[in-house]
């Protein structure tokens, strides 16, 4: 479990971190949102102790990072696939780790196989593409089979196969009873991924909550309607105040109204209706919705000021 409690960390004038309270829980991959310099990056860093905070606190398994008494047992994470020494084979990089923290070799063996990178063990990191320096990153991760894991964009450079393997990977690890923390801008494999979200904005937070409740409170009502008189359909439902424009199948697609009340409609005019199928947002059209809205309405406070 990860515990941080207003958490703040202020870079000069500027807070990168703004008194964030969450908790993430084990059993579940957690996603970890926010636009581009929301504070991402900063918060993994304070819960793994590469930076101080200037306010508040976070904690692993209760205790902050510097007091952990076995770190790398107890929380494995890949904050930058690129930063493994080049001039050293895979296998020497992880048993130098193993060694330094009191880890026995064999589980060098392990995560070799686990990551799929056993063929390779022998060769320089150096020569290494990006999608298996970030195996390698995640190998040196679950080394010490840490009840906690946290991956910052741990997907890139990955090849379509990569992708499905780390989702698979984390979704396993997390199925054991391990907390796992991910962050992504990448939306669709974050849907894919993970069960429940953390969304920061501005290094506030800005939502907690499963990834399903997410969706299912923000995403508009939208609908795929046709019927062997569109024309009149459509005049209705403009007539109503809906969004329309065509959809699927000779259909319209509707927004702004919910399938039963187009359905309604249709029936008290007399309509016949031959599609009235839901559509269900994704993460990324809800999460960009929501972003652009963030956005319009701070500018309309900053010129209101
Ligand atoms: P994210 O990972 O969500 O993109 P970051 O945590 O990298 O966001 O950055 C949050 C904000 O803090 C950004 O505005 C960034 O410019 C600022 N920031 C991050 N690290 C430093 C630093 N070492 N010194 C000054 N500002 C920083």
């Amino acid at each position: 479990m990860i515990e941080a409690v207003h958490l703040t960390k202020r870079y000069g004038a500027k807070t990168a971190v703004d008194g964030l309270s969450f908790t993430v829980r084990p059993g579940k991959v957690t996603g970890f949102l926010g636009p581009n310099g929301a504070g991402k990056s900063t918060t993994m860093r304070l819960i793994m102790g590469l930076d101080a905070p200037s306010a508040g606190s976070v904690t692993i398994g209760g205790r902050p990072y510097a007091r952990l008494a076995a770190p790398l047992r107890t929380v494995g994470c890949l904050l930058d696939a690129k930063a493994v020494h080049g001039g050293r084979t895979a296998y020497r990089h992880l048993a130098g780790l193993a060694a330094s923290n009191g880890i026995p070799r064999r589980r060098v063996d392990d995560v070799l196989d686990l990551t799929g990178l056993g063929e390779v063990a022998g060769e320089r990191v150096k020569g290494f593409s990006l999608g298996m320096a970030g195996r390698l990153g995640i190998a040196a991760a679950l080394l010490g089979d840490p009840e906690v894991l946290i991956l910052d964009e741990p997907v890139n450079g990955l090849d379509t196969e990569g992708v499905r393997w780390i989702r698979n990977l984390l979704k396993s690890l997390a199925a054991q009873g391990r907390t796992v923390l991910l962050s992504s801008h990448l939306m669709s494999e974050t849907e894919l991924t993970a069960d429940h979200l953390i969304v920061i904005g501005r290094g506030r937070l800005l939502a907690d909550t499963p990834v399903r409740d997410f969706i299912e409170t923000n995403s508009r009502a939208r609908t795929v309607v046709g019927s062997p008189e569109p024309e009149r359909l459509r005049d209705l439902l403009l007539a109503q105040g809906a969004a329309v424009r065509p959809g699927p199948r000779g259909g319209w697609c509707v927004d702004g109204l919910e399938a039963a009340a187009i359905g309604d409609l249709a029936r008290a005019h007399g309509l016949a209706v031959h599609e009235l199928t839901p559509v269900h947002s994704s993460l990324e059209e809800v999460y960009t919705a929501l972003s652009r809205d963030a956005a319009e309405y701070r500018s309309r406070q900053e010129a209101a000021r």
